[in-house]
């Protein structure tokens, strides 16, 4: 079975008291929505998540598709709400960001030392930069635009198997997360 997910990430550095405090603060705004419950019958196979569809989960996305029901009683639709630092990768999704201003691909380097900047990203905590070769500007790579490329940080929300969310609630928990925050869409 094909699966995919959605992950709202913080780029930002956070304390461990900080990022206790964002998880307190996702998690009070998804459960008083109803967009989650906590599940109650966590099983590694079938629903591993901390957390499963609520009653208003239908609120959160775009339209509710004629799968909808299905997916209610489908395998691991369940939400993550992770605190640690992680890799969040789009895997078979997996593309190159494009600049902000001119909308160019991000330049070669970016692939060619691709292994190089994660690992230096991951360990040292140094997210890259890179300069765009059309029209000069730099940014950090989580400012650059996309949902189909690698990030690192957390706290983190992912939604395993939901329809598309709605480009608002997605945005009221970038907000909830706090600082700079990026989208990582994954299909494997
Ligand atoms: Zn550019």
């Amino acid at each position: 079975m094909s699966e995919h997910s959605v992950t709202a990430v913080r780029l930002d550095s956070a304390s461990s008291a900080e990022r206790e405090k964002i998880i307190v603060g996702v998690q009070d705004l998804l459960l008083a929505r109803g967009v989650i419950l906590p599940n109650d019958r966590r099983d590694a196979l079938w629903q591993p998540s901390e957390w499963k569809p609520g009653p208003a989960a239908r609120m959160a996305v775009v339209e509710p598709v004629d799968w909808f029901d299905a997916f209610l009683h489908t395998a691991n639709n369940g939400v993550d709400i992770c605190g640690d630092r992680d890799v969040y990768h789009p895997a078979e999704n997996d593309e190159a960001p494009r600049c902000p201003h001119c909308a160019a691909g991000v330049p070669t380097v970016y692939t060619d030392s691709y292994g190089d900047w994660l690992e230096e990203w991951l360990t040292a905590g140094r997210e890259p930069l890179f300069t765009c070769d059309r029209c000069g500007w730099s940014g950090l790579v989580g400012d650059w635009t996309g949902q189909f490329s690698v990030l690192i940080g957390g706290p983190a929300v992912t939604f395993h198997n939901w329809p598309p969310l709605l480009p608002a609630f997605t945005t009221d928990i970038r907000t909830a997360l706090g600082g700079r925050t990026g989208i990582v869409v994954s299909h494997w």
